[in-house]
């Protein structure tokens, strides 16, 4: 896996030459002071005060915004396939054009920027010191079928089941649309339980039988969004990386306990069937907390932990646009040590 993580270098220009933007900002401000200093001298000392104010009104928004003397290089690193995550570093404010989309680092100077399963297999990056244009690796997950069914289990049927489905998905859409600031990937995400991999991300899955009330055959399709680990009912769960919560219910109609936790940058975990939520909507978790207990609820056919990693566009509205990532690709991500990286206190597992 870790041949799957690749580091690419930014343009070596950056951070080496003198912008021409900042070349003029630098005379102008030049300019600027002998022009007061000739005023000044000539000045009635009862004018001084006036000549400096509006020495200081003229010259402090250029100071203001004058980058730094050597601009941050730029350069993304990440893993480069399909369900993976590209992480590009720059300085606070930088805009990155990826494909279509245009996000703006934040205060760590970093944009995370998702690929979905079936992104394009090259993907262009233009920022202010960086031109490239990435090959991103292919994914090839198989197509299961899966017969026996049953399909009144999964389905929302009666009044009460529809009513219970309906309003989970609201609980669910709310907290989809909710964004907080984090580290997101930068440091790095543990495994959330110590069990097997049962099942991987990607996979499409095709459901066939026949409804036990009705007698009626019926098929249903979907791809695996997450990754599930065969952990018995009531192993702990701990969170992958830092971050908020932002929705913790243990009764959602499909997914049983469920948390969700943004871990800032878009990203956020997906926890689903818990049989018990540790935590509450606003919570910050850090790294190794632990959040719940595996279970096997909602619509779930065996105790299990699902784990999906969705990633969010925080530059758009379109929540429709978001999707999930392969969370067994981000597990490649060097984990840094927290205390170091960004001053969060980690806790560890009991
Ligand atoms: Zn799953």
């Amino acid at each position: 896996m870790r041949a799957a993580l690749c580091l690419i270098a930014g343009l070596a220009l950056a951070g080496c030459s003198e912008s021409p933007g900042q070349a003029m900002a630098g005379e102008a401000g030049a300019g600027l002071i002998t022009e007061a200093a000739q005023t000044i001298g000539q000045a009635a000392p009862e004018a001084l005060a006036d000549a400096v104010d509006s020495l200081l009104a003229e010259i402090a928004p250029d100071a203001e915004a004058a980058p730094s003397p050597e601009p941050a290089a730029q350069a993304c690193s990440g893993i480069l396939k399909q369900g993976g995550l590209i992480i590009c570093d720059g300085a606070p404010g930088d805009v990155f054009h990826l494909g279509s989309v245009t996000l703006t680092a934040d205060e760590t100077g970093s944009i995370q920027f998702g690929l979905a399963r079936q992104a394009p297999l090259s993907l262009g990056v233009r920022a202010r010191a960086l031109e490239a244009a990435f090959e991103i690796a292919e994914r090839r997950d198989e197509l299961r079928t899966v017969p026996g069914f049953d399909c009144d289990r999964i389905d929302a049927r009666t009044p009460e089941q529809r009513a219970h489905a309906a309003r989970s998905w609201e609980i669910k859409q709310a907290a989809f649309a909710a964004f907080h600031p984090g580290r997101g990937a930068l440091d790095g995400f543990i495994r959330p339980s110590s069990a097997p991999p049962s099942s991987p991300f990607g996979p499409a899955r095709r459901y066939i039988g026949v409804s036990k009330t009705s007698g009626e055959p019926c098929e249903s399709m979907s791809v695996h969004q997450g990754y599930d680990m065969a952990a018995p009912v009531g192993t702990p769960v701990v969170a992958p990386a830092a971050g908020v919560v932002t929705l913790a219910d243990p009764d959602l109609y499909y997914e049983g306990g469920t948390i969700f936790l943004d871990h800032g940058h878009g990203l956020l975990s997906v926890f689903m069937h818990l049989s018990e939520v540790n935590v509450a909507p606003g919570d910050v978790v850090a790294r190794g907390a632990v959040i719940a207990k595996t279970g096997n609820t909602g619509r779930s056919t065996g105790p299990h932990l699902h784990w999906g990693v969705k990633w969010r566009n925080p530059a758009s509205e379109n929540r429709g646009a978001d999707f999930y990532i392969d969370p067994a690709l981000l597990l490649d991500l060097p984990v840094l040590d927290v205390a170091d990286a960004g001053g969060v206190l980690e806790m560890s597992a009991p």
